[in-house]
C-alpha cells in the first residue's frame, strides 16, 4: 500500500508543439494566421488597472449579453467558459451522468474520451465511413449523450444540418453537443435548431475565427434549462475563471464585425489556393469547411513528410493513430506562409 494508490491517474491530452523561434511557420495547432481585431489592443492598452484588484464578473454579464445579441437568443440561453475546452470539460461533467455510453466518431477531437475517462463517463466510438463522413443513423441507438465537432476535426469535413438535426432528434432522451469550434470558415451552424430542441448545446469559441487562442473564450448556447444546470456545475467548482481583462477583450472582437468577416474570407480563399496546390502535388484533400486541411498522399508517407517539414521549421500537425496516420492535418497559414510551405514540398517531391 502506498499513497499513489489513492491517486487519480489520468492519461492527458496532448497538445500540438507550441515551437518559438524566428522563421518558424506555425500551422499544426489550427490559430489564426492574423492578429486579433485593432479594437483588442485598445482594450489592453487603455484598460484601468485599478479593475484588476477586485473579483472579476462571476458571470461575465456583458460579454453574454454581447454573444446573445450577436445570436439572437436570450442572455439565460448563454454560458461562458476559459476556452471551449473548459466549456466542453464543463459540459461533459454536466450532461453525462448516465451509464449508458456516450457516443462520439472514432476520428474526432482527441479531449473527448481523455474528459471521459477523467470523470468516469462510459463511452463508444462511432466509425465514420471511409471517407470520414458521418452517418447519422449510427447515432440512432441508446446512449448516455452524443458529442459532434461540426466541422469535424481533424478531417475538416462538414456533416449537413439535416444530419445533425437528425441526431439530435433521435435522441431526445440525451444532451446532444455539437462542437462548433471551427463553424465560422463556412459551415452552417445548428444555433438554427436550438428554439426546438431543448437537448441540443452548441459550443464555440473565439480561438479560432476570432485570433484569440491565447485569451481563452469559448461559449456554449442552449436552452435555458440545459445552460442553468451547466452554471450551477460551473458555481460548484469555480466561481470567477474568466479573469476582467478577457471579459473585455472579447466584447471588443464580436464587436468588430468587419474585421472577423474581413479575417474569415481571407482564409477560406487562402484554403482554396492551397487545395488547388496540393492536389497539383498529388495529395489527396478532404472537403474542408475549417481553417486547416487534412491530406495524404499516394507515394509520400505522411510521417516523411511531417519530419521533412519540421526539419525546415515548417510546423503541420501528424497524428499517429489508427485509419489517419497516413494523413497530414495543415493549418491554413496568411499567403505567404502557404507559399513557403509549398515551395518546400515542390523542391522535396521534385
Ligand atoms: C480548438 C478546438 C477546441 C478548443 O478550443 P479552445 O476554445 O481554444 O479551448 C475545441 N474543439 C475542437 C474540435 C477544437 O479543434
Amino acid at each position: 500500500m502506498s499513497y499513489e494508490d489513492n491517486i487519480r491517474k489520468v492519461k492527458p491530452y496532448v497538445p500540438g508543439e507550441q515551437p518559438s523561434g524566428s522563421g518558424i511557420i506555425k500551422l499544426n495547432t489550427n490559430e489564426n494566421p492574423y492578429p486579433p481585431s485593432p479594437a483588442v489592443g485598445r482594450v489592453l492598452r487603455e484598460f484601468d488597472q485599478d479593475i484588476l484588484k477586485k473579483y472579476p464578473d462571476p458571470e461575465a454579464v456583458k460579454l453574454t449579453e454581447v454573444l446573445a445579441e450577436e445570436y439572437g437568443v436570450s442572455k439565460e440561453q448563454v454560458f461562458v467558459g476559459v476556452g471551449s475546452d473548459d466549456v466542453l470539460a464543463q459540459s461533459f461533467l454536466t450532461f453525462f451522468n448516465s451509464k449508458r455510453p456516450v457516443l462520439f466518431p472514432d476520428i474526432t477531437y482527441s479531449f473527448y474520451p481523455v474528459w471521459c475517462d477523467l470523470f468516469g463517463i462510459a463511452y463508444d466510438t462511432v466509425p465514420l465511413n471511409e471517407a470520414f463522413e458521418l452517418e447519422a443513423a449510427d447515432y440512432d441507438r441508446e446512449n448516455g449523450g452524443i458529442v459532434i465537432a461540426n466541422p469535424n476535426a481533424p478531417t475538416g469535413r462538414e456533416a449537413s444540418l439535416s444530419e445533425i438535426e437528425s441526431i439530435v432528434k433521435n435522441s431526445p432522451d440525451s444532451v446532444c453537443i455539437i462542437d462548433e469550434a471551427y463553424i465560422d470558415f463556412g459551415g452552417e451552424s445548428a444555433l438554427s435548431l436550438i428554439e426546438r430542441y431543448e437537448n441540443l448545446l452548441v459550443v464555440r469559441t473565439f480561438s479560432k475565427s476570432r485570433s484569440l487562442a491565447g485569451s481563452r473564450i469559448g461559449f456554449a448556447i442552449g436552452s435555458r434549462k440545459l445552460i442553468a444546470y451547466l452554471s450551477d456545475v460551473k458555481f460548484s467548482f469555480n466561481s470567477y475563471t474568466m479573469d476582467s481583462v478577457t471579459q473585455a477583450i472579447g466584447v471588443a472582437a464580436l464587436t468588430d464585425k468587419g474585421y472577423f468577416s474581413d479575417t474569415v474570407r481571407r482564409i477560406i480563399s487562402t484554403r482554396q489556393n492551397a487545395i488547388a496546390s496540393f492536389c497539383e502535388l498529388g495529395f489527396s484533400v478532404i472537403p474542408s469547411s475549417a481553417n486547416f486541411l487534412f491530406v495524404t498522399h499516394p507515394t509520400y508517407p505522411a510521417d516523411e513528410l511531417f519530419a521533412m517539414l519540421r526539419g525546415r521549421g515548417v510546423y503541420v500537425r501528424y497524428f499517429n493513430s489508427p485509419r489517419i496516420d497516413n494523413y497530414l492535418r495543415v493549418t491554413i497559414g496568411t499567403d505567404e506562409e502557404m507559399k513557403k510551405l509549398f515551395e518546400i514540398l515542390r523542391e522535396y517531391m521534385g
